[in-house]
């Protein structure tokens, strides 16, 4: 039955290809930054609506979109979310549908997101006598900001779901590939500010001062020692501090100085440790000095863990899409996304699209991201069939 219905759903391929493609580029060309994606959901919003979905319902958690489609018989109750932000960067090349709004670039493929969860909707709707169950979609912003999942969550996006599922294109993966692992998918992401405080002063007076720049060096040093004293070699755990500001003459002691960084790692209660001692170590090595530390958690997303079983289920799906030798389990990627916090709170399957484009190898976030469109159509299809088999399966 489930593969009746998927022909059914995804009988008219010319169609669905020029649909998909069409949304996909109209949405690159018009990129909006996390929590501003005004037009992005007013775009996707009318679009739902030509389909008479059963419920829509705009401005969720921010700029987010949800629409329910209801099947005639029971079944599961399934949430397919989808990102839609851009990035602040100027996209480089000639692409005829490049982004049209100066600075602003979809460099992380939500575009591709989007626009599969669109055309199933479509595909959905259309056939909604034959499926069992409920879809509920989940247009969500600021993803890049880790900031987007939890107010939608919170504004009861989940409420009355028992599965989810979301797809992230990568373009390090070759196309008609699709990976699904059965644990952990992606990293969890924290963005942190260290704010040190001293007591400035004359530079030629240190004794007088409490020098914050000089903290500030033992501080980034000290927390090296996290990952390669305190956590155990076959653990992965990245700490970066990217940003270091402070002081304002050569002559002149700094009183304070703030680190930004971010802490990346593959284990929920490792992160919760680490996080917890780069605040405890930074705060004693100042005082140690003198000094104070002051932590601030500025951002968060979990690592995103699939359930074992939901990703037996969507691995099978992909099979009957891509073959047996199309489904791999790609690597842990140390990028975070907040999807974890939909499967922090359903048991759900979160895999990646194969999207490498030919030539040159091109990474996410950059003016050169790029990927193979002929990615589209495999999406749409691996996520069709594995909605349809979340629906029907236990
Ligand atoms: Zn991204
Ligand atoms: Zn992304």
């Amino acid at each position: 039955m489930t593969s009746e219905l998927l022909d059914a759903l995804l009988a008219d391929d010319t169609a669905s290809e020029q649909h998909l493609v069409t949304h996909r580029r109209e949405l690159h060309a018009a990129p909006e930054l996390a929590f501003k994606e005004v037009e992005t959901a007013e775009y996707i919003a009318e679009r739902l609506d030509a389909l008479s979905v059963d419920r829509l319902e705009a401005g969720v958690g921010g700029t987010g979109v949800v629409a329910d489609i209801k099947g005639e018989r029971p079944g599961h109750s399934v949430l397919v979310r989808a990102d839609m932000d851009g990035l602040p960067i100027q996209e480089a090349g000639d692409l005829a549908f490049r982004s049209a709004r100066r600075g602003v670039m979809h460099a992380c493929g939500h575009d591709v997101h989007m626009a599969i969860a669109l055309e199933l909707a479509r595909a959905l709707a259309e056939n909604r006598d034959r499926f069992p169950g409920m879809v509920r979609f989940a247009f969500q912003p600021a993803e890049e900001c880790a900031g987007g999942a939890r107010p939608m969550i919170e504004a009861g996006v989940l409420t009355g779901i028992d599965r989810v599922i979301g797809l992230h294109v990568w373009s390090e993966l070759p196309l008609g590939k699709v990976s699904v692992r059965p644990d952990v998918v992606m990293a969890s992401a924290d963005q942190f500010t260290l704010t040190v405080r001293g007591k400035g002063g004359h530079g030629a007076q240190p004794h007088q001062t409490v020098d914050a720049v000089v903290i500030a060096a033992q501080v980034v040093g000290a927390l090296q020692t996290l990952v390669s004293r305190e956590t155990a070699p076959a653990s992965p755990v990245v700490i970066t501090l990217g940003s270091l500001h402070g002081g304002t003459a050569a002559n002149i002691v700094a009183g304070e100085v703030a680190i930004q960084g971010t802490l990346r790692t593959l284990d929920r209660e490792l992160r919760a440790h680490l996080l917890g001692r780069i605040a405890e170590l930074a705060a004693g090595t100042a005082a140690a000095m003198r000094g104070g530390c002051e932590f601030r958690h500025e951002s968060a997303a979990p690592p995103v863990v699939n359930d074992p079983g939901m990703a037996t289920i969507v691995a099978e799906a992909a099979r009957g899409v891509v073959g047996a030798a199309g489904v791999v389990a790609f690597e842990p990627l140390k990028v975070g996304e907040d999807f974890a916090y939909f499967l922090d709170a359903r048991p759900g399957c979160f895999f990646l699209l194969g999207g490498a484009p030919e030539g040159a190898r091109v990474g996410h976030h950059t003016a050169e991201f790029r990927i193979d469109e002929r990615c589209l159509p495999i999406g749409f299809r691996v996520m069709t069939a594995a909605v349809l088999r979340l629906l029907q399966e236990n």
